[in-house]
């Protein structure tokens, strides 16, 4: 509808208002849907000027507060989406579906989650470890999802292999050290799969690049390995390696992943549940 405009003298000032939205009633201005009065007491402007301001009526403070709640989501759904990047799938994970919430790995992530502002400050991270198939690289894509809804702030998931792919892809062009430390500028770094990449000179420096730009930069750092724990903590007489090791050992706290797999429940429960759809 379009505006239609009238003017009314309250206190002997003039207050335009739009008649299609509100009306006039005993010398003041209401809103036609909520019913709240929209005109302002008269403030003295100049000498013995007065003016009148528009006041937001419910609808409005309504309209707004919606506006922002949209502006956040927006804003999360760019944060996921650099976060994972080409792995889109893992914006799925979250940890209100997990089937087995009372699982200590669980129960850490959730507590990562609570306190990761302060967590921050003492640059406390968590390596994930565990046999192939138990949900790490699931629980990190959870902690991810939620960090960014919780805190709004940038997290980047990466595989160490993609990470190095990358940087090969981009061949002489690329500035190394800029392109780890913009990896390491979030607020919280994901390196999934730590531990499948070649073992060679070359890649076991870039590894190091990597964790140790991290490290410099004092922020948290998750790590999820294949690697058994022992070979981490114990200290590795290969010099590459080692020197990996112990800046791990510097910045993550050990977490156990056992137990069976979340995905593969979650995957379970899903065909039990086709399957009955399916039985009747
Ligand atoms: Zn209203």
């Amino acid at each position: 509808m379009e505006d239609k405009i009238k003017t009314i003298e309250i206190d002997g000032v003039e207050f335009p208002f739009n008649a299609n939205k509100a009306f006039e009633k005993d010398g003041h201005i209401y809103c036609r849907q909520c019913g709240e009065q929209i005109d302002s007491e008269p403030l003295a402007c100049l000498g013995s000027k007065k003016i009148i301001f528009g006041r937001k009526c419910k609808c409005d403070r309504e309209e707004e507060a919606k506006r922002k709640d949209e502006e956040i989501a927006n804003h999360i759904r760019r944060l996921k989406e650099e976060c994972f990047n080409t792995s889109r799938n893992l914006i799925s994970c979250t940890l209100d579906k997990v089937i087995e919430p009372d699982r200590q790995e669980v129960i850490i992530a959730k507590n990562f989650v609570k306190n990761f502002k302060e967590l921050s400050k003492g640059n406390s991270g968590l390596i994930f470890h565990g046999n192939v198939g138990t949900g790490k690289t699931y629980l990190a894509a959870c902690i991810a999802n939620k960090i960014i809804e919780e805190y709004q702030i940038r997290v980047k998931m990466r595989n160490i292999p993609q990470i190095i792919n990358d940087i090969e892809k981009r061949g002489f062009d690329i500035d190394k050290n800029d392109y780890y430390r913009r990896l390491s500028s979030v607020s919280l770094l994901i390196l999934d799969d730590f531990g499948i990449e070649r073992n060679t000179e070359y890649v076991n420096e870039m590894v190091y690049q990597i964790i140790n730009t991290r490290y410099e930069s004092k922020k948290p750092t998750i790590i999820s390995t294949n690697i058994p724990l022992g070979v981490i903590m114990n200290g590795s007489n290969d010099i590459d390696k080692e020197r990996i090791y112990s800046r791990i050992r510097e910045m993550c706290i050990p977490v156990k992943i056992a137990g069976k797999d979340i995905r593969t429940e979650l995957g379970k429960k899903k065909l039990r549940e086709t399957r009955d759809l399916l039985l009747g």
